[in-house]
Formats: C-alpha cells, sequence, structure tokens
C-alpha cells in the first residue's frame, strides 16, 4: 500500500473500533491529490451489510474525489461477504475493509473493477435489467445500496408483482410528484407493474426497457399513463 494511504488507514481503523461493535463505514477522498478518511454514517440495522447516509456521500463528493469505500466487519475477518462481493464489483471503486476480532485489525483491499455505464447497456434478463439500473443508480449517485430480488424472465406475466410487493421493505414509500432520483413505477405491455425509471429533474427518465438499450428519455405522456407508482427512499431497508 502506498504511503500515501497510510493516514487513512489508521484513521478508518480508529473509526472501526470507535464503531465496535457496529459496523463502521466511511469514504477516502482525494482532496487535490491528498486522500483523507472520511467518517460516515451506517444507515443499515443489519449486521451483513451496511449503506453509506447519502448526506454523507454527498458530503464527501463536495470535498474532492471518492477513491476507496471502506468498512468493518466486526468480529469477523475481512474477507468480503456474498454482498461485499456484489456491491464491489458495481461500485467501480477500490474497497477497503477491516476485521476487527479480539481487539486485532486485518485488512482486505479490493482493487476497483469495471462497471457498465449507467447508459447504453444490453438488456439480460434478471442480470442486467430495469431494476439492476436502478440499484446501480442508487449505489453510484446516492450512495445507496438497496436490497435485490432474484427474478425470472417474464415473472410480470407468471403472477410476480416485485415491484409493489417490495417497495415498502426496499425503504421507499409512495409519493404524489416526482423529485430527483425517484422510482417510478410503471406497467408497459402487461397489467403488473413490472417497469422501473429513475425521475431525474428535467421531467427525464433514466431507464432500461427490455430489448432497448438504457436510455435517458423524456417523460411524456405515454410513461405517465403507464405509471402506477411514484416511489421515493426514505430509509434503510428492513
Ligand atoms: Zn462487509
Amino acid at each position: 500500500m502506498s504511503e500515501l494511504f497510510k493516514k487513512c488507514r489508521s484513521d478508518a481503523e480508529a473509526h472501526a473500533r470507535a464503531e465496535y461493535p457496529r459496523e463502521s463505514c466511511g469514504l477516502v477522498v482525494s482532496v487535490r491529490g491528498k486522500p483523507q478518511y472520511v467518517p460516515c454514517r451506517n444507515q443499515s440495522d443489519e449486521t451483513d451489510h451496511f449503506i453509506l447516509h447519502p448526506e454523507d456521500y454527498a458530503a464527501a463528493e463536495d470535498l474532492g474525489d471518492i477513491v476507496v469505500i471502506v468498512h468493518s466487519h466486526p468480529d469477523v475477518g475481512p474477507e468480503p461477504s456474498l454482498h461485499d462481493l456484489a456491491s464491489h464489483a458495481v461500485s467501480r471503486t477500490t474497497w477497503w475493509i477491516v476485521g476487527l476480532v479480539n481487539g486485532v485489525a486485518t485488512w482486505h483491499e479490493m482493487p476497483a473493477s469495471g462497471e457498465l455505464a449507467l447508459e447504453g447497456r444490453v438488456f439480460v434478463h434478471g442480470v442486467i435489467d430495469c431494476y439492476t439500473l436502478v440499484r446501480d443508480y442508487y449505489r453510484q449517485v446516492l450512495g445507496i445500496t438497496l436490497m435485490d430480488f432474484h427474478r425470472k424472465d417474464d415473472w410480470w406475466n407468471n403472477g410476480e408483482n416485485l415491484y409493489v410487493d417490495n417497495f415498502t421493505k426496499a425503504g421507499f414509500v409512495q409519493v404524489d410528484t416526482p423529485e430527483q432520483g425517484d422510482l417510478i413505477v410503471m406497467a408497459i405491455g402487461s397489467p403488473t407493474p413490472c417497469h422501473g425509471a429513475i425521475w431525474l429533474d428535467g421531467d427525464v427518465l433514466l431507464h432500461h426497457l427490455y430489448g432497448r438499450l438504457s436510455c435517458k428519455e423524456v417523460y411524456g405522456r405515454a410513461y405517465r399513463e403507464c405509471t402506477t407508482h411514484i416511489l421515493r427512499y426514505k430509509r434503510a431497508p428492513s
């Protein structure tokens, strides 16, 4: 590890100890090329993953470039959980995990991996679909890790109603008027609300329709008429 990061490592370790037995999380921000550790609030109530508070993430982004995502593993080693592996894979950022076992800190580093851009993706059922785009937007742009759902091809025609059944669990509430980052749920080509899009300022949707590339487009009348729910993220999943 570069000398440059030594202070960040010791600051992150001190933070992990201070939060113990809770899981700590934070960011290393490069401020004009000088890395510094920024402790963040963990919004998750669960022990196997963390959710960076979006305000803390936004504040860190204002300071400089986010270069490392850090979290702790109280009482277990620093090896990534399945959740960590998946989240890391799509974060396009280096991760550090510090395990704290019997007061001894050990580190695991995961180099940044490639990540799909939000626009121009090819649709692959259940792997790269409209909800994958929603999750990636929340993670990359808002620093929020949304729960994932196992989904089969054509679930909306087979008695499943994944968006409607799960939005409360995933931390969303229904609202009347969309704001930046809200989730627009639509019934497109099916009576079941089966399509999710992100609403962006300027009345634009960022979404990924079956058989098309992911893209931004105007939230026009055709989409409004298919809309069944406008959802806003309010809290950590429960
Ligand atoms: Zn972890």
